[in-house]
């Protein structure tokens, strides 16, 4: 019921930042603003308030539903389990290299504001991908629909032109799109783990959430179930630990567990 409940909710924002980008929408423009570096940049108060709020009580939820590019990895992910099993193990937490990343976001901020920490933010890195592939593409398909009717006599559908950007900008573009669906594919949620600067600041957030993804130790068998069904690698099932700072609220590991030994619950009902 959870799992159901997120992808209903990550499909449903996914798609409205879709049609954002494409232009057939404008009332996303809102979700838009309280993204996370969005909202750093615009000094949007109240919205990096609320993800603070929200990650502390209920743990990484925009990592869940609301980020873009969180979505295109579970998608790629989702895609990769059509065709071959992903069986995943524990990985450690990489404070080191989460906080690395992190320091280097605030650095470009620092020195070049929005258009160089846009190189490391996620929502901008999927919307420089969805206007390099998504973009042209649907073009050329309004285009294939027009000429097909325009055969049939009917011109009512205007040509558009292609809006393809600089070679260096695509390349760079497409590139960092395709390297992140390339390690979800491998790898699960381990870009989220590592490289984001806006993980890595949710991952301190929820450290101890009000509501906890944990494991009941009278009911668990160790069968190593939900470790291996975890994207995010931070399930020790044989230590009985969910690691809350990288757990992303997929709740795959909920639907994995067969004893019902695996809860999203609150910390201080657990035992
Ligand atoms: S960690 Fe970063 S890339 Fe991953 S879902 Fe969260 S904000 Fe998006
Ligand atoms: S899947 Fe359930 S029973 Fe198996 S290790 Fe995880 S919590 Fe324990
Ligand atoms: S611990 Fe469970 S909910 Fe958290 S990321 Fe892993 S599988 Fe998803």
């Amino acid at each position: 019921m959870l799992k159901t409940l997120r992808i209903v909710c990550a499909v449903a924002l996914f798609t409205a930042f879709n049609l954002f980008f494409l232009g057939f929408a404008d009332f996303p423009g809102a979700l838009a603003r309280v993204q996370l570096v969005p909202a750093l940049i615009a000094l949007n108060v109240g919205a990096l308030v609320l993800w603070g709020v929200v990650t502390a009580i209920f743990g990484r939820l925009y990592c869940a539903c609301v980020c873009p590019l969180g979505v295109l990895q579970d998608a790629a992910l989702w895609v990769r389990r059509r065709f071959a099993k992903a069986s995943f193990s524990a990985r450690p937490a990489r404070w080191c290299l989460r906080g690395a990343f992190l320091a280097a976001g605030a650095v470009l901020f620092l020195i070049g504001g929005a258009s160089l920490v846009g190189f490391l933010d996620p929502y901008a890195t999927y919307g420089r991908f969805a206007a390099s592939v998504l973009e042209p593409a649907a073009t050329w398909l309004a285009n294939m629909a027009g000429d097909a009717m325009a055969a049939q006599g009917n011109d009512c559908m205007l040509r558009q032109e292609m809006a393809l950007r600089g070679a260096c900008a695509l390349a760079f573009s497409i590139a960092a799109g395709l390297a992140v669906i390339v390690c979800a594919m491998w790898k699960g949620r381990l870009v989220c783990n590592t490289v984001c600067p806006v993980g890595a600041v949710l991952g301190a957030c929820a450290m101890r959430p009000v509501v906890q993804v944990r494991i009941d130790a009278d009911s668990c068998v160790k069968c190593g179930m939900c470790e291996r069904a975890c994207r995010a690698g931070c399930v020790d099932a044989k230590e009985g630990k969910v690691d809350q700072s990288r757990c992303v609220r997929c709740f795959d590991c909920i639907s994995a567990c067969r004893k019902g030994a695996i809860r999203w619950t609150a910390r201080r009902a657990a035992k």
